[in-house]
């Protein structure tokens, strides 16, 4: 085990947290939420005919919504996501032309593209590697995400850990269709904002994930040949089919037949944690953070707009002192040249930080 690893970890009785956030999935080569406007309206990412509608109902919406004109700077994405979840949850137009069907189609395509960016940006990398073995030696530990990409499960796979996965409330494994049955070496993986590589029944509220694959990109689940014909009436049955490349069979719910969404929370401001599953992993995250002794947030940055989840941690944070077991809970936060990160984090949990290291996953793990 590498040193500073080492001297964290080492004597520690009770179970150790990792809190990732986007700067964890950064060393994965996967670009900030800032970067990602980079990408969406992309050459590689606009191929096949499917493809290319998309970009051009995004780029249509820039333009009359945001008055983009084909050069940066972008509205962030929780600004975009937030107009159209705001507008579309309410039964309210965005400007004369954007019905809430419309918003709600545009929201299921762009997150399609940010599944494409998601897929097409990934590299494996050491510093998770190294990371992600040295905690698996510890006693029991778990994983609190702010992500919702896979970087994680992937990490996991790589230390032959995935089967152990627990992401803490009922779900079926979408291959097997069976359900996932707990054991004691469990690992807890509460991924807070949802994760691309779920997908939800919105008749039966059935979870379906799958390890292997980005399974909503692959399959094309959420994407609807409805959504399509609202912006271009050359998509008929057939043309917008073959591009999907599936049978519309292999995107029901093999449970009740009803077609299955993706489950994420987005970008937006206005989060909906109501869906079915949330209350739970919410909790599971809360109970996993109350019973370790060892925090190590990776890459994020507590951000006031995370209010809730500052909650969650605070209310965490005082129960484990409440416990007659407990240790001293001793926070470790691993940032990448974000000084004003750190001076959140001071403020928010003074003594209780640790230490904090600036210079990134890659410094922690040497
Ligand atoms: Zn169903």
């Amino acid at each position: 085990m590498h040193e500073r690893q080492k001297h964290i970890l080492t004597g520690v009785q009770l179970p150790t947290s990792a809190i990732l956030g986007a700067g964890f999935s950064r060393c994965a080569n996967l670009p900030t939420q800032k970067e990602f406007s980079d990408y969406l309206l992309s050459d590689e990412l606009s191929v096949t005919p499917l493809q290319k509608s998309i970009t051009q109902v995004i780029k249509h919406f820039l333009r009359d919504v945001f008055s983009w004109r084909e050069r940066p700077p972008m509205p962030s994405l929780e600004d975009y996501f937030t107009c159209i979840d705001i507008s579309a949850n309410s039964g309210h137009h965005l400007g004369i032309q954007y019905t809430p069907k419309k918003l709600r189609a545009i929201r299921r395509m762009t997150i399609h593209r940010i599944f494409q960016i998601l897929d097409r940006k990934y590299n494996r990398s050491d510093a998770i590697d190294t990371f992600l073995s040295n905690l698996l030696r510890t006693n029991s530990p778990g994983f609190v995400v702010t992500n919702w990409d896979i970087v994680l499960e992937r990490g996991l796979q790589y230390q032959d850990a995935s089967n152990r996965i627990d992401y803490g409330f009922e779900c079926f494994n979408w291959r097997s269709k069976q359900r996932k049955t707990s054991s004691a070496d469990d690992i807890t993986v509460a991924k807070l904002h949802g994760s691309s590589n779920w997908v939800y029944c919105e008749n039966c509220s059935t979870i379906f994930y799958d390890l292997d694959e980005k399974l909503a990109l692959h399959k094309m689940i959420g994407l609807i040949k409805a959504d399509f014909r609202l912006f271009a009436e050359e998509f008929n049955n057939q043309n917008f089919d073959d591009p999907i490349g599936d049978e519309p069979e292999s995107r029901k719910c093999p449970l009740c037949g009803n077609m299955l969404a993706t489950h994420i929370a987005t970008f937006s401001f206005r989060k909906s944690y109501r869906t079915f599953a949330y209350p739970a992993i919410w909790h599971n995250a809360q109970t996993t953070l109350s019973k370790s002794s060892q925090w190590i947030f990776v890459g994020y940055s507590l951000p006031d707009a995370d209010f809730e989840f500052k909650h969650l941690l605070k209310t965490a944070e005082l129960a484990f002192r409440r416990r007659r077991d407990a240790e001293t809970l001793n926070i470790t936060v691993v940032l990448k040249d974000d000084e004003a990160a750190e001076s959140r984090f001071r403020a928010f949990f003074g003594e209780r930080v640790h230490e904090v290291i600036q210079g990134g996953l890659q410094e922690f793990v040497m």
